[in-house]
């Protein structure tokens, strides 16, 4: 097992990544402790918890929302949680999101942990305290900077987990290679294929090794004012290729990924071999590497709440495989290289 800390301004967080969680009761506090699960993780797991209060959300990002918080907090009064109650989010990033949330604002603040059930929660969303449900369209933008106590991993949970999420995890686990580690890079594409069969010390090593890079990022920049925003390599076109197409998360920060390092490498940044590799990766872990959406609709999502050509944005550009920089650059030069890229039928 490996272990982490995050040591933030309010709380320490304890990551314990390839932990055994069989059994809640062994890791939560006694009598006061309240579960937030989504349905898939409640039926494929509901014993490891058999003995605490559930509350049980519907699957997938359409719960994310204040409503959906709001109802669990509710549900928190009428079970009679204080000040000294414990929650506990086991599920996906969904169920992290809103179960951190939902901790950070009931009666001002409730001492929190996660048990991550899916690839994408255990190598990212459950990690570095950021906690956010949806308005509207708009993707995480009520939410809180806030540790959890613990994060406990246990690969075990990933068995149940269908193909297709197991893919969208590592469309995250690539993104921290690039941001950070080009020979694990070269690793994971030279046992994509027993990543993709689940093998069990494969998975061990890209979850440890993604949380390793996420923590020490956290660690020096908790409340993103600027190293900590170079995890947000792919997720500004990816983003706004999830709200255009209502694709996973994972999909869409591989094409957003993809869309990064082409833009990279059209600045001179990244050689075209390696922005090859980086697709030709991706495409190996079966994700997507580009939009199925007009380029032109998906840069109007970004631009909604942009009006002048000369107003600027935050980009995460990369300067070769394992070296990501954030870089402020101008709507005028985004929607440049959109045309650009939009002409390229390459895919
Ligand atoms: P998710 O929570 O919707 O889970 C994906 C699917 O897998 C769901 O259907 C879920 O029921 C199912 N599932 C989860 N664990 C399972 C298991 N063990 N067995 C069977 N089924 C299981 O989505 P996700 O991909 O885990 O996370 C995506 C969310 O995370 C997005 O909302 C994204 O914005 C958020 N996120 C947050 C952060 C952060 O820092 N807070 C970082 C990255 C992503």
């Amino acid at each position: 097992m490996k272990r982490f800390i995050i040591k933030g301004t309010f709380q320490e967080c304890r990551i314990a990544a390839g932990s055994v969680a069989t059994d809640l009761s062994a890791i939560l506090p006694p009598g006061n402790a309240f579960i937030i699960t989504d349905e898939n993780v409640f039926r494929f797991h509901k014993e490891r918890f058999a003995s605490f209060p559930v509350f049980v959300i519907r699957p997938g990002e359409e719960s994310k929302t204040a409503d959906t918080a709001f109802r669990i907090c509710r549900w928190l009064m009428d079970e009679g949680a204080g000040r000294n109650a414990f929650v506990c989010g086991v599920g996906g990033g969904v169920v992290c999101d809103l179960a951190g949330f939902v901790a950070s604002i009931y009666m001002r603040g409730i001492d929190f942990g996660f048990v991550p059930t899916s690839l994408l929660a255990q190598v990212d969303a459950a990690i570095g305290g950021k906690n956010g449900v949806n308005l509207n369209a708009f993707k995480n933008i009520i939410g809180t900077f806030n540790q959890p106590r613990f994060v406990h991993c246990d690969p075990s949970f990933l068995s149940t987990l269908p193909d297709e999420e197991l893919r969208n995890g590592l469309a995250e686990v690539v993104k921290h290679c690039l941001i950070a580690d080009k020979n694990m890079f070269s690793n994971i594409r030279d046992h994509a294929d027993a990543l993709l069969q689940r093998d069990a010390a494969m998975l061990r090593k890209v979850i440890g090794h993604s949380i390793g890079v996420k923590v020490t990022i956290v660690n020096r920049d908790e409340f993103e004012r600027g190293e900590r925003r170079l995890l947000n390599l792919g997720h500004t076109w990816g983003h706004a290729v999830e709200k255009t197409e209502g694709i996973p998360h994972g999909q869409a920060v591989s094409i957003g990924l993809c869309f990064a390092a082409r833009f990279s490498e059209h600045r001179g940044l990244l050689s075209h071999a390696e922005f090859n590799d980086i697709e030709n990766l991706l495409k190996s872990l079966g994700l997507p590497v580009r939009a199925a959406a007009d380029p032109r609709h998906v840069l109007q999502t970004i631009l909604k709440d942009k009006k002048k050509e000369d107003e600027q944005l935050h980009f995460v550009f990369l300067h070769g495989i394992g070296r990501a920089v954030t870089e402020s650059i101008s709507i005028r030069e985004l929607t440049a290289f959109v045309a650009l890229y939009d002409s390229s039928k390459a895919p």
